[in-house]
């Protein structure tokens, strides 16, 4: 649901598309004369390619990476003819010409799609560009230290194919002190030196924040666009993006003693006032934070109690005085009090899930759009 009226949804999502647009201009900032890419994959992280990669193109950004041909081929309409699109995954095989009829530039990860964009480009008689990727120390995507031998063996291996760029990607930036950082840098130097000459890039959002070394040619952030801290346990540079609001529907007083929710998980311990917010699992409010998360009315914290259910959270609402919360209040579950990375720790994962994992069912609400005041 977008910008349609938040009366019919059970929760209010707004994304500052503004706040994104200076999280860009300051990754940009700090990387200098390396050009600064956004990775909008996974629909911009949950909050909406089409409507956060074209205003990145608006502020400057000329480079989109996204994970699979489906999500470029839903993007590129939305963008500026320039702008260039990258598939991180590479062609699945036969679908090479359709990246080359739509213009969208894969990432070739093994000797297999070099192969494959190989044999298209000799069957168009013509050179294609392709960036190719390096597993630096990840085992996860990327040629292999062998395969990049053998292709460096083998010059043909490559005819046809204008390598626009060498890319890597780092396992460990978010912790500035893990020695595998510098090891990757220096694998990933010496492998560029074994593939055609090419713009380099090998910094994700953390990896920015690493020093100079580790920007090269092409950063590729997403997280840090999308507001989540950079760098562990140091405060976060960029500016919050998201704020999350849930719908009270009702409240009720319960004596000590009443179990609330599935499983009886909660009990309390005294005269408690609840509040049922229409926000669950299913909006990816994530059931890990079943009596641990919280939500914000007014500037007042209100435990959530009992287990996130499907479509409902229920709270602690006592702190508020009677009456406050009526039917149709909104609480902050995500704001600057509460920040992505807060709701992440108490749920025990990572801001990049919270994020993805927001469903479909929220009204949402752009706000800070180029040409929007
Ligand atoms: C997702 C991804 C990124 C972006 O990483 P962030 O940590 O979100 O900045 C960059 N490069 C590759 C290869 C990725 O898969």
């Amino acid at each position: 649901m977008t910008d349609h009226d938040t009366s019919r949804a059970g929760a209010l999502l707004t994304i500052d598309v503004g706040a994104i647009c200076d999280n860009w201009r300051s990754l940009q900032a700090a990387v200098g004369a390396a050009q600064c890419a956004a990775v909008v994959k996974a629909d911009a992280y949950g909050l909406g390619a089409t409507r956060v990669a074209p205003a990145l193109a608006a502020a400057g950004c000329r480079t989109f990476f996204v994970a699979h041909l489906d999500e470029a081929l839903a993007l590129k309409p939305a963008l500026p003819a320039h702008a260039a699109v990258l598939v991180l995954h590479g062609p699945t095989p036969g679908t090479e010409a359709e990246f080359e009829s739509r213009g969208i530039v894969p990432v070739l990860n093994s000797a297999a799609q070099i192969a494959g964009w190989r044999a298209l480009a000799r069957r168009l008689d013509r050179e294609l560009p392709a960036f190719v990727q390096v597993d630096s120390g990840m085992a996860r995507l990327g040629l292999s230290p062998a395969e990049l031998q053998a292709v460096a063996a083998d010059a043909p291996s490559l005819a046809g194919i204008r390598v626009a760029g060498v890319m890597s990607h780092l396992a460990c930036a978010e912790d500035q002190a893990n020695p595998a950082n510098r090891e990757q840098l220096q694998r990933f130097r010496a492998a560029r030196r074994l593939l055609p000459a090419a713009p380099a890039s090998f910094a994700n959002s953390s990896a920015i924040f690493l020093g100079d070394d580790y920007h090269f040619d092409l950063v590729r952030p997403g997280a840090a666009l999308y507001g989540i801290a950079p760098v562990a346990g140091a405060s976060n540079p960029l500016r919050p993006v998201v704020r999350l609001q849930g719908k009270v529907m009702q409240t009720r007083d319960i004596e000590p003693g009443t179990p609330v929710g599935y499983g009886h998980s909660w009990r309390c311990g005294q005269p408690t006032r609840i509040a049922t917010v229409s926000v669950g699992y299913a909006d990816g409010w994530l059931r890990a934070l079943s009596n641990r998360g919280a939500a914000w009315f007014n500037g007042t914290l209100l435990p959530l109690v009992g287990k996130v259910s499907m479509d409902t959270i229920t709270l602690d609402a006592s702190a508020v005085p009677a009456g406050a919360l009526q039917p149709g209040a909104l609480v902050d579950l995500i704001n600057e009090q509460q920040d992505v990375d807060t709701v992440a720790a108490q749920a025990g994962t990572i801001g990049y899930e919270v994020l993805t994992s927001l469903g479909q069912r929220y009204a949402r609400r752009y706000v800070g759009e180029p040409g929007t005041a």
